[in-house]
């Protein structure tokens, strides 16, 4: 640290992303991407795009907000695109929390929470989970605080009811409730609809995971206009142009490409469900999964020695140490291909049999 660093900040630990070696033939299933490349419509506007990179991005992205209003059945101002997902999320922070109204999520969930809490001086509570990694609804009643429910939730998998959701927003009609829906095409309910009900509900979504795009960084929140309103104006205050045109472009190439994406979904769900019964033949247990990756705890092995075991045969996974879940690897369901490798490094290590 240098001696000019704000002391704002001295004391903030910033996010560990997932590591991003260049090894070749290394079998990548430790952050969650999708195995299959963009749609060729994405790449090919992206392209387009390109040639007029010596001028500024739409700050308005009224053709992607177009697009996006019109896939998920909103009006164009009532969705924000943002520099991935995690944009919006630090954006939900920044306009939604303060001194006087805290945050609360989960303790085990998405791990940028606590970050950008801390980066914007907000206080935060972190609610635990039940030892089956669920949420108990009433736990997030009346807290008077900003509420951020990543559903499906990440490290675990574990989806809750869309019914459970609107439970918790009408318990806190003084707060916002974002749910971050970055994993929820892959199973999971989207609570989309629920914004013209619910004018506390900010819901987030990503083009990182089943649209195959995290290397573009593109996501995007949907509110009522009002809240979208407010995150403009923390958009126009930080960064008009927070979306890059090539990145734009591609989003509405993949936008027009539905059936690309649906199928790539069908296909990494079929490929969950292959892998998730491989595991538990060879003594692993899981949460039932509504993601793209797995969370899996081997009976006997530990997570820390699973971890190692599989990156030594040349498999990244993601292992935490946090104690609760120190046994488990999170492991993002890639290819058949891959998922075949992983499971026959997996019975190498176990010894082929529970
Ligand atoms: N929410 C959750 C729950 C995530 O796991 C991630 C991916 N790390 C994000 C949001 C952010 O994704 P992105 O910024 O790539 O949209």
């Amino acid at each position: 640290m240098s001696r000019f660093f704000s002391s704002d900040y001295a004391a903030l630990t910033p996010y560990t992303p997932g590591e991003q070696p260049r090894i070749q033939n290394l079998i990548k299933l430790n952050t969650n991407e999708s195995p299959f490349p963009p749609s060729p419509k994405a790449q090919a506007y992206a392209k387009e795009a390109a040639q007029n990179l010596q001028l500024y991005s739409d700050p308005t992205a009224k053709r992607l907000h177009e697009a996006l209003a019109a896939n998920l059945g909103v009006e164009p101002d009532e969705v924000l695109a943002t520099n991935g997902s995690d944009e919006i999320l630090n954006f939900a922070f920044m306009a939604f929390c303060d001194k006087n109204h805290g945050a609360a999520f989960a303790d085990l969930t998405y791990g940028f929470y606590p970050v950008f809490a801390q980066l914007n001086g907000i206080s935060y509570t972190e609610i635990p989970l039940k030892d089956d990694f669920t949420i108990r609804t009433e736990d997030y009643f009346d807290l008077h605080k900003t509420i951020f429910i990543a559903n499906p939730n990440a490290p675990t998998g574990v989806f809750l009811a869309k019914s459970e959701i609107e439970r918790i927003l009408r318990a806190n009609p003084d707060s916002v409730v974002v749910v971050d829906e970055a994993y929820v095409d892959f199973g999971g309910e989207s609570c989309v609809d629920l914004i013209h009900t619910y004018d506390n509900l900010l819901v987030t979504q990503t083009f990182s995971k089943s649209r195959s795009m995290a290397g573009a960084r593109l996501g995007f929140g949907v509110g009522c206009k009002a809240l979208i309103g407010d995150l403009n104006t923390i958009k126009y205050s930080t960064n008009p142009y927070n979306v890059n045109a090539m990145t734009m472009a591609a989003g509405v190439g993949a936008l027009e490409d539905e059936a690309y994406t649906r199928a790539n979904c069908r296909t990494i769900m079929e490929n969950r469900a292959w892998t998730m019964a491989q595991l538990k033949a060879l003594g692993f247990s899981m949460p039932d999964s509504m993601t793209n990756f797995i969370f899996a705890k081997h009976e006997t092995i530990d997570g820390d020695t699973v971890y190692r075991e599989l990156r030594a045969r040349g498999i990244l996974v993601r292992h935490f140490t946090l104690d609760k879940i120190k046994d488990h690897n999170r492991i993002t369901v890639g290819s058949r291909e891959q998922m075949q490798a992983l499971v026959d490094a997996l019975k190498e290590i176990t010894g082929g049999c529970q």
